[in-house]
């Protein structure tokens, strides 16, 4: 068995395979896609000590730094269950799709998060081309420009008062008749000279000319007609789903379906800890998955240090 089995292989899954296996303990990693949500990344500009990196290269850092230590790396390989330890500092067992079970005395869950997409016409196409999920990350690049944001709830709204800092215009699209972020957000939105904010708008179509974003269109939802913005970003905030579905009914959850943990990385299991964009940690970005991971990895460490037999 593992001493460290880590689910996941995005920054916040690498950090916590390196300071496990640094600590020279058995360290495993399975993941379906090594690099995670960074290999969807364009340019990142927020990595300290990293001025522009692009994410396929940092991804490759990521696998190349582990392999640096004694890790199992398993690729492609989707996790679909998890089992508690039996008794007190027992194994804890993770199925995997393929029908093998992996055994560990603790288990580091890293399986990140998706964006919820609005799967309208050109979002896809111009995903990096101006459709953008990450305020944090992507708000500097439309400095000066004209942006949408779709979704009337915090996140939305928050970036939408993130966003009119730094670019010409914000257009705001609720597809609800009435914003639903808290109302001190509501009044600090409607205080802003350069947004404007639309209601009952559904997004149907990012245009774009072939290279890049040129606009949107959304339907007025109560009087049915088209409307069309001319603007060069678009920002999707209607959701962030963490990866969590397959531990549902194992360990404890937020009622957004993220997993719950404490300052140390330590979830409601005993022996399972948990880091990154999967986690209640406010704040998803890399140096943050990071550096959870690195927490989580020296939560095991304790943990083991505690309860492995000598
Ligand atoms: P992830 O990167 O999501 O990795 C999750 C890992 O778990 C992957 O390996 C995945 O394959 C695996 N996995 C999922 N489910 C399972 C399962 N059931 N079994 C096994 N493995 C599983 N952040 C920044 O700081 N700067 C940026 O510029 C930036 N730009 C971004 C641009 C885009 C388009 C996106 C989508 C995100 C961006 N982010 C950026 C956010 C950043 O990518 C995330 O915060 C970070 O990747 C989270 O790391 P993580 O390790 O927690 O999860």
């Amino acid at each position: 068995p593992f001493d460290v089995l880590v689910v996941g292989g995005g920054p916040a899954g690498a950090a916590a395979a390196i300071y496990a296996a640094r600590k020279g303990i058995r360290t495993g990693v399975a993941a379906e896609r090594f690099g995670g949500q960074v290999l969807d990344t364009m340019a990142i500009e927020n990595f300290i000590s990293v001025p522009h990196t692009e994410g396929p290269k940092l991804a490759a850092a990521l696998e190349q730094h582990v392999r640096e230590y004694d890790v199992d790396v398993m690729n492609l390989q989707r996790a679909t269950g998890l089992v508690p330890a039996r008794e007190p500092g027992g194994l804890v067992e993770v199925t995997l799709e393929n029908g093998a079970t992996l055994k560990s005395k603790t288990v580091i869950l890293s399986t990140g998060a998706r964006w919820r997409q609005m799967g309208v016409p050109g979002e896809d196409q111009y995903r990096n081309k101006g459709v953008a999920y990450c305020p944090h990350c992507d708000g500097p690049l439309f400095k000066g420009k004209r942006v949408a944001v779709i979704g009337g709830g915090n996140s939305g709204v928050e970036a939408a008062i993130d966003l009119a800092g730094i670019v010409a215009h914000v257009t705001l699209v609720e597809f609800d008749d009435k914003l639903r972020a808290d109302e001190v957000l509501q009044r600090k939105l409607r205080s802003l000279s350069n947004v404007d904010i639309v209601l009952s708008g559904q997004t149907t179509e990012v245009l774009g000319d072939g290279q890049k974003v040129t606009g949107l269109s959304y339907k007025d939802r109560v009087g049915g007609d088209l409307h069309r913005v001319e603007l060069e970003g678009v920002f999707v905030q209607i959701g962030l789903l963490p990866n969590t579905e397959w531990l549902k009914g194992t360990l404890e959850l937020s009622p957004r379906g993220e997993i719950v943990i404490d300052d140390r990385g330590a979830t409601s299991l005993p022996g399972v800890f948990a880091a990154g964009d999967a986690t209640t940690v406010p704040y998803k970005q890399i140096v943050i998955a990071m550096g959870a991971g690195s927490t989580a990895a020296l939560g095991a460490f304790d943990h083991l240090i505690r309860h492995s037999a000598p």
